[in-house]
């Protein structure tokens, strides 16, 4: 179906009771209060609740709803609901629709089937969720959706939502005060903004059903790689297929309901991949923007008969899938503070951002590092695919010798004229986004904003938000506290930008970060280098970062440890599924298709008595026969490993990355090889080539 344009701007958002449904369906009174509720940051009292939740009930019901839910995002990076109808009984055996204030604001759900890293004992199980009035309601399959924080009885936090939402604050209050300084004195809140670029793959359903590892796993356990790879690069902007555009354009259709701003779209770098960025927005919606995007990335593929997989790495041998996080601070004007401008007191307020930044990077490397480590993301990190693990920042030639004449205290450009000296009066103008774009930094400058690459296309893009937001903010209050006391604002802004970019470029790099050569300049430089998760997750914890969360407000030291549990525990639960879907492929359909066409062969083979031997037919039963005996073997090992894994978390965390992953790349290279000497029409389930080439 074609989309007019004015159809389009009247389906945008026609499934979300935004500002403008808010208007409509709300008295004027507690539309202002609501409004008053958002900007202050204040509670709204019990009688606007009932308002509102009347409000949005009437708009949901005669847009077709039957139900609502509070709509949280638990520890396990995905989305939660439980949902309840309007119905309540009313006299003569009928029933009336209802919805109440109280219905709205606060719900509880069993918590005890979502993750808490032990700080819910499972006797008081009990869990809350509380409506975030700043994030818009929406509707979907006749459900009034209502986006929620989600915390214990006891007031800890078990969702991902509220230390995003606390971050944020805390990044605006240390932004406002460095503006204050440059005698801004109308910014009331600076606010995160995010656009999440998602990748994915998309796959005939068909072939999904046939392949266990698929329906389990998210991603293939065994394949040989087909002839043809990526090396053509023909499918990267290529036309992108009847199918697929189809899928596309019922994507966008349904996002644009729902108010999210998809943008842009087009095919990736693999066979069967391709690319949804949204248009930015603030970093809470962002996250529930990604959320939703991804479920429904997942809902439209089945309507076209076909299978949207998010995993990180599905294929073995062609790109994974990542999610670029695109994050700048903003002001309530819309003013981007990582925009270098037209006057000199806005390049120096810029470059004194962009110190922040780089300090904070360079100091919470390995924390950064670990808010993108798990199971799927580890095919990609440190493996053979980029971005590496060491994390640094890409910045461009141009701002590079920016930040060296400022280091050096040499001159920048026009040699012989300006000397580059850092103030609110006097500073030469920013070069903006001349360089080439780096696609093998982690951390990317590009123009006005910095692009956080190392991300999985499947992981909730709450966790590295809260961490950038909050370190920034811990940079912003360190210079804040140092430039408020100074008595010469231009001379401690020069020398406080110089010594931090002197003491921290060692995390600037514009170099090829693909390069075996980059990984030892990088030891030299003491960057971290985490290259799984078992070596990542435990510094979660570690002194310094526990201090940072806790001092901002964000975490306590409790919750920090949950959450190191949860990842943990996590990483655990994906290899060990992994790890028993492989070894019941290779018992069940592996070995009993390959031991039938050896046996096929031999009987071919002996049917020949008398007449001359056929040398195939010997020579690969030979071979099968050799291999699904390691095969056996192999599965044997893998099988007799995960049950001796040891119980403590940590421990189990290392023996499955050293272990258990170890036995799986060594049982699926037998498989693969079997896979190739095995008869097409014998071989279990759809292949490489069948899959990835199936248009
Ligand atoms: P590329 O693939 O070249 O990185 P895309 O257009 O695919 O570019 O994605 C860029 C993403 O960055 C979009 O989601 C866009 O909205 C987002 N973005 C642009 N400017 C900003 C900004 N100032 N802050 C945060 N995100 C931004
Ligand atoms: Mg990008």
């Amino acid at each position: 179906m074609e989309t007019k344009a004015t159809d389009l701007t009247e389906l945008f958002g026609s499934m979300v009771f935004n500002e403008d449904a808010m208007r409509q369906y709300l008295s004027s009174n507690s539309f202002s209060a609501w409004k008053e509720c958002i900007e202050s940051q204040t509670e709204l009292d019990l009688a606007i609740a009932n308002d509102i939740a009347d409000a949005m009930k009437h708009w949901a019901v005669e847009r077709g709803a039957t139900h609502f839910t509070h709509w949280f995002q638990p520890m396990t990076g995905y989305t939660a609901e439980k949902h309840d109808s309007f119905i309540t009984p009313a006299p003569g055996g009928k029933v009336l629709l209802e919805f109440s204030g109280k219905e709205l604001v606060r719900g509880e759900p069993d918590a005890s089937s979502f993750p808490s890293g032990g700080l819910r004992a499972t006797f008081e199980a009990r869990g809350y969720t509380a409506w975030d009035p700043t994030a818009y309601a929406f509707l979907r399959d006749n459900t009034l959706y209502i986006p929620t924080v989600f915390y214990s009885y006891s007031g800890q936090v078990l969702d991902k939502k509220t230390p995003l939402l606390r971050s944020m604050d805390e990044v605006s209050r240390q932004a406002v005060r460095i503006l204050r300084l440059f005698g801004d004195t109308a910014t009331k809140r600076v606010t995160a903004q995010v656009g999440p670029e998602q990748e994915y793959f998309l796959i005939d359903e068909k072939d999904f059903a046939k392949r266990m590892d698929l329906r389990m796993c998210g991603r293939t356990l065994f394949g040989a790689s087909a002839p043809k790879g990526q090396e053509l690069e023909d499918h990267y902007f290529g036309a992108i297929r009847p199918r697929v555009a189809a899928y596309m354009q019922d994507l966008d259709r349904e996002l644009w309901k729902l108010g999210v701003l998809s943008k842009t779209k087009h095919n990736e770098v693999a066979p069967c991949q391709h690319e949804m960025a949204p248009i930015y927005t603030d970093a809470n919606t962002a996250c529930d923007h990604n959320q939703i995007t991804m479920d429904v990335m997942k809902k439209v593929a089945r309507k076209h008969g076909l299978v949207c997989l998010l995993h990180e790495k599905p294929f073995a041998g062609i790109n994974g899938s990542g999610k670029h996080d695109n994050w700048s601070l903003a002001t309530d004007s819309g003013d981007n503070l990582f925009k270098p401008g037209s006057t000199p007191s806005q390049n120096a307020r810029f470059l004194l951002f962009l110190a922040a930044f780089v300090k904070g990077v360079d100091e919470y490397q390995d924390f950064l590092r670990a808010t993108v480590a798990f199971a799927g993301n580890d095919h990609r990190l440190g493996a053979q695919e980029a971005p590496p693990a060491v994390v640094s920042i890409f910045l461009g030639d141009e701002l590079t010798a920016v930040v060296e004449s400022i280091i050096h205290g040499t001159e920048y450009s026009d040699p012989g004229k300006k000397s580059l000296r850092v103030g609110v009066d006097v500073m030469p103008p920013i070069p903006q986004d001349n360089t080439d774009r780096n696609r093998t930094s982690p951390m990317a400058f590009t123009g006005n904003k910095f692009e956080f690459r190392m991300l999985g296309s499947s992981q909730s893009i709450a966790g590295p938000n809260i961490a950038l937001n909050t370190i920034m903010a811990e940079e912003l209050e360190q210079f804040a506290d140092e430039l408020e006391g100074a008595d010469d604002f231009n001379e401690a802004l020069a020398s406080l930008i110089r010594r931090v970019f002197t003491q921290h470029q060692r995390i600037i790099f514009n170099g090829n970060g693909y390069e075996d050569a980059w990984l030892q300049e990088a030891a030299r430089r003491g960057l971290s280098n985490l290259t799984s998760t078992a070596d990542a997750l435990p510094i979660y914890t570690a002194e310094k970062n526990v201090a940072l969360f806790t001092k901002h407000g964000i975490f306590t030291r409790e919750e920090m440890e949950a959450r190191r549990e949860i990842h943990m525990e996590n990483y655990c639960h994906v290899l060990s599924i992994e790890a028993n879907t492989m070894a019941d492929m290779i018992k069940r359909d592996i070995l009993p298709a390959a031991s039938a066409y050896a046996g096929e062969l031999a009987r071919r083979a002996l049917g020949r008595a008398g007449s001359s031997a056929c040398r195939y037919e010997t020579t690969i039963e030979g071979r099968i026969s050799e291999l699904t005996d390691g095969l056996l073997a192999a599965c044997e090992k893998l099988e007799a490993d995960l049950k001796g894994a040891p119980e403590a978390v940590e421990a189990r965390l290392t023996y499955f990355h050293a272990v258990v992953f170890e036995d799986m790349t060594a049982a699926r290279k037998l498989a693969d090889q079997l896979e190739t000497l095995v008869e097409r029409k014998a071989w279990p389930f759809p292949t490489y080539s069948d899959m990835l080439f199936y248009m």
